[in-house]
């Protein structure tokens, strides 16, 4: 038992406090919003800015331990932190990840290869940007999330009015790749260094906001397999070059070419690990907990094959074009038997919001994509692939 801490108080800080809490632990969230998903399952809220010396001050002083679930949360609140208690992860790290031009200097460091790209600071950057950079897509270096913040551009000239729209804030250029599919890796790594593994995810983006997120054992096929323990090493590799501590996860673009490279880190359990609170003996917000807690990792084992369904806040009008809304009937989508339904608590459901979501649990995977299937059709999503 004792406190634990949350900078951050979104559905993924919910999630934890639920996972925190079934293990005998408080949790008290820091947030500045006065109502917030995580705040009302928390056992403490402390209103407050992300970097409010008070609050943080608050904060330390209650939790023996404090981890985050927003990859924007300001690095040195990270550090002040850990000069009164245990910080998972360490600021250090996080500064890394929420930069994309250093986040893909040091993932290239690693060996691991990245799309090409350049870093645009100003105009002339822009001008003197490689020739294999078009079509690209430009995308502010710090604070961009589900597609936000990022242009497509297939000239130059585009890019130039694309950075000028950005307000001229730093950016990379990259060059538009041919994906063949997404996969992810979410993986937990210990105070003492050790780290588990989760089963990798397929995942499916709609207009740049995850989708659909599918796992399921090793695939026969050789080339899929290979691919999935390459993952597995990458995001092995940059937890251990990061030094870092807690749940981490590393998106990857899979080309047409069968290679794999890194798309980007998120320093925090991750929307593609969802299905683990189903699907595996423990979850990634369970080893979120352990870790910072100096619990031992739990097993990461896929109980069997599971298919993510986001629900995002267009469901919640009847078309496109519709201006008033409606509670989605949750009902007819639990009469999926196989369907778990996970709701963050939100009070305003907008288009492109992340408001819950569902996991099909099934024996086989043919199942899981048939339940599926039946649960997108009730709720009036887009039916997984
Ligand atoms: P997140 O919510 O995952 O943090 P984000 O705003 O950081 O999203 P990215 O992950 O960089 O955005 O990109 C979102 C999606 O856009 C990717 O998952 C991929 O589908 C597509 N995409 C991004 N970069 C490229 C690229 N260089 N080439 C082709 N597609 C890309
Ligand atoms: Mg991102
Ligand atoms: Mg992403």
């Amino acid at each position: 038992g004792g406190w634990l801490g949350m900078l951050g108080g979104g559905q993924l800080g919910r999630m934890f406090c639920h996972a925190a809490q079934s293990l005998g632990y408080k949790v008290a969230v820091l947030d500045p919003a006065d109502e917030c998903p995580a705040g009302m399952v928390a056992d403490l809220h402390i209103q407050a800015a992300y970097d409010d010396e008070a609050g943080l001050a608050r904060l330390a002083q209650t939790c023996q331990a404090v981890t985050t679930e927003f990859e924007n949360v300001p690095a040195d609140s990270l550090r002040t932190l850990a000069t009164r208690c245990r910080v998972s992860p360490a600021g250090d790290a996080v500064a890394i990840v929420q930069d994309r031009i250093a986040e893909k200097t040091f993932i290239a460091s690693q060996c691991i290869p990245v799309a090409p790209h350049a870093a645009i600071r100003n105009a002339a950057d822009l001008r003197a940007a490689p020739e294999a950079l078009f079509p690209g897509i430009l995308k502010v270096a710090r604070l961009g999330y589900d597609g936000k913040g990022q242009a497509r551009i297939n000239t130059r000239d585009e890019a130039l009015a694309a950075f000028a729209d950005f307000g001229g804030v730093a950016c990379v250029l990259e060059a538009l790749m041919p994906l063949d599919y997404e996969i992810s890796v979410v993986l937990a790594r210990g105070f003492d260094g050790a780290s588990v593994v989760f089963p990798v995810a397929r995942n499916v983006h709609v207009d740049g906001i995850l989708a659909v997120s599918t796992a399921a054992p090793v695939q026969q096929d050789a080339a899929h397999a290979e691919r999935q323990a390459q993952a597995t090493q990458a995001a092995q590799t940059i937890a251990q070059g990061l030094g870092y501590h807690g749940v981490l996860c590393v998106e990857f673009f899979v080309l047409k070419d069968g290679s794999l490279i890194v798309n980007e880190i998120a320093p925090r359990p991750h929307n593609s690990g969802h299905y683990t609170m189903d699907a595996c003996i423990t979850s990634q917000f369970e080893q979120q907990a352990r870790a910072m807690a100096g619990l031992p990792l739990g097993s990461s084992s896929l109980l069997a094959p599971a298919i993510m369904l986001n629900i995002l806040g267009d469901i919640w009008y009847a078309s496109a074009t519709a201006t008033t809304q409606r509670e989605p009937d949750w009902a007819a989508a639990l009469a999926v038997p196989s369907a778990k339904l996970h709701l963050y608590g939100k009070q305003e459901a907008r288009r492109g919001r992340k408001m819950g979501h569902i996991t099909v649990v099934a024996s086989t995977l043919e199942q899981a994509r048939e339940d599926a299937t039946r649960v997108a059709a009730v709720l009036g999503m887009q039916a997984p692939e």
